[in-house]
């Protein structure tokens, strides 16, 4: 992963726009650019292009949307902005935070009216930090299908995807313009291809383990849930050409794999009432603040390892999701009619559950916070039938990266925009603050989705006017 000089580029093909990555971000992008008539191509290392995005429950938050206002849900670029910024303490880039808020609606309206993505508002739940529903998602709310709907609207499009092309090396000349990039086939030849703009769209550097040691030693312990092309491969050359990088210590962390499963529970089980017990059968933190920070709660117990615990109710609502759908199918979700029989399953000391399910009823009732923060619902108290999961904390993707402008152009050390360079979802610094603790649902996507089509509509518009 290095750059070359440009002199030494010999190109066989030129486009345009060249994006390195076709996940989200990349698809988003690729479409964006091709709006304007010029030449667009998209390199993907893999044989087809899933990325982190088809791991994803594929929620994309927005405010203003046409979803939203058809279901009467008030929201404004002004609240979400203030919820994003109030959950990474301020600690972001606030004018890309209001770009990406101000953009968020129309990136779903362009998706679902241009180029027919199904979406749909996810109701039933708001995610932590989000003062109104604002999620958007395909039917079965995964990123699989998110991801399908996009490729085969690029498809559509004819937009070339080279699929089984990692990206090696970028060429560049002193001045740190980009002329082109190097890459690989299956065969392990290299080929050459030139452009005007390029964008990294080739997220982060979670599955990379040598930076998640020198960047996020926190988590380094954590299993790695995310997609193995986020090598840090954008963060690599932009740092070679003098890019500034920054918050490389955030990351959006999970709380909820099932262990020896790796299957994601999602939030809404703890939002709702669940809790997480570690193996003496006691609560250790404020689980309701959020699943990244979470992670680091579960790792830091005995084994690694807590048992998501919660009943009948919380079961119905999660059939919702294909991820717990799988943890079903996959025998990861046990079940007993009794408190007994549920702790005897999870040999779980069933005196100390009884005792913490009687002292949140209290809590519940006089509506009072726990000794970590949390205030439950005396509506939303745990009963039986039961239900529990073994979980452990991992690492699902890196926040930091590539500082970007508003208009998604690379920012060098110096604080101006890399001449031809721009970085979008993953591989751009995320809006998340520092640490797991800034992570709000729907950053990964909001960045994937929203500064994809700003890169590709930017680089074009910049085209058109040299
Ligand atoms: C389990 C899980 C659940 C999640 N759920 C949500 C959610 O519901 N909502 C949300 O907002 N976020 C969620 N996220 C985060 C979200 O998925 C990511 O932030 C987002 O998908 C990143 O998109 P991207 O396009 O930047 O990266 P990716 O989707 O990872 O795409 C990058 C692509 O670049 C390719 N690539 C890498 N290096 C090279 C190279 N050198 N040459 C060529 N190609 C290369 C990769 O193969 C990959 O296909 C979740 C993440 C995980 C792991």
């Amino acid at each position: 992963m290095s750059i070359l000089p440009a002199d030494n580029m010999n190109a066989s093909m030129d486009v345009d726009i060249l994006i390195i990555g076709g996940g989200g971000s990349g698809l988003c992008a690729a479409l964006a650019a091709n709006e304007s008539g010029l030449e667009v191509a998209v390199l993907e290392r893999d044989s087809s292009a899933l990325g982190t995005t088809s791991m994803s429950t594929g929620l994309i938050p927005a405010a203003g949307s046409e979803l939203q206002v058809a279901a009467g849900i008030e929201d404004s670029a002004k609240v979400f902005a203030a919820d994003i910024n109030k959950k990474a303490a301020f600690n972001t880039n606030e004018s890309v935070v209001d770009k990406l808020a101000a953009e968020s609606a129309q990136t779903i309206d362009w998706l679902v009216n241009q180029y027919q993505l199904p979406l749909t508002l996810v109701t039933g739940f708001t995610y932590p930090g989000h003062s109104v529903l604002r999620m958007h998602g395909m039917p079965g709310r995964s990123g699989q299908e998110l991801m399908g709907a996009l490729s085969q609207a690029v498809e559509n499009q004819q937009i070339p995807l080279v699929t089984d092309a990692l990206v090696t090396d970028l060429y560049a000349d002193e001045d740190k313009h980009v002329h082109g990039v190097r890459y690989q086939n299956p065969d392990g030849e290299f080929e050459e291809i030139g452009c005007r703009k390029l964008i990294l769209a080739c997220c982060g550097f979670a599955g990379n383990k040598e930076m998640v040691n020198e960047y996020i030693p926190e988590i380094s312990k954590g299993e790695f849930f995310g997609h193995p092309g986020n090598k840090g491969d954008a963060i690599r050359w932009g740092l070679s050409l003098g890019a500034k990088t920054a918050d490389m210590h955030a990351y959006q962390g999970h709380a909820g794999l099932a262990k020896g499963y790796g299957i994601p529970i999602l939030w809404p089980i703890i939002m709702e009432g669940g809790v997480q017990l570690n193996k003496n059968g006691q609560r250790f933190s404020n689980e309701s603040l959020g699943y990244s920070e979470q992670a680091v709660n579960v790792l830091q117990q005995p084994d690694a390892e807590a048992w998501t615990f919660y009943d009948e109710r919380l079961h119905e609502l999660m059939l919702d999701f294909t991820d717990y759908q799988h943890a079903i199918e996959a025998g990861a979700i046990y079940q007993a009619d009794t408190l007994e029989e549920i702790t005897a399953l999870c040999k779980l000391d069933a005196e100390i559950v009884r005792e913490t399910l009687n002292e949140i009823e209290q809590l519940a009732n006089s509506n009072t916070e726990d000794q970590f923060g949390r205030r439950f619902s005396s509506n939303k108290l745990l009963q039986a039938p039961y239900r529990a999961v073994k979980v452990t904390g991992a690492l699902f993707h890196t926040q930091g990266g590539l500082e970007v402008d508003e208009h998604a152009r690379v920012v060098s050390e110096d604080g101006h925009a890399l001449p031809n360079l721009y970085a979008g979802g993953g591989a751009a610094r995320g809006i998340s603050g520092s640490g797991a603790d800034g992570y709000i649902a729907g950053n990964g996507l909001l960045t994937a989705t929203t500064l994809g089509r700003i890169a590709g509509q930017h680089a074009a518009t910049s085209i058109n006017q040299e």
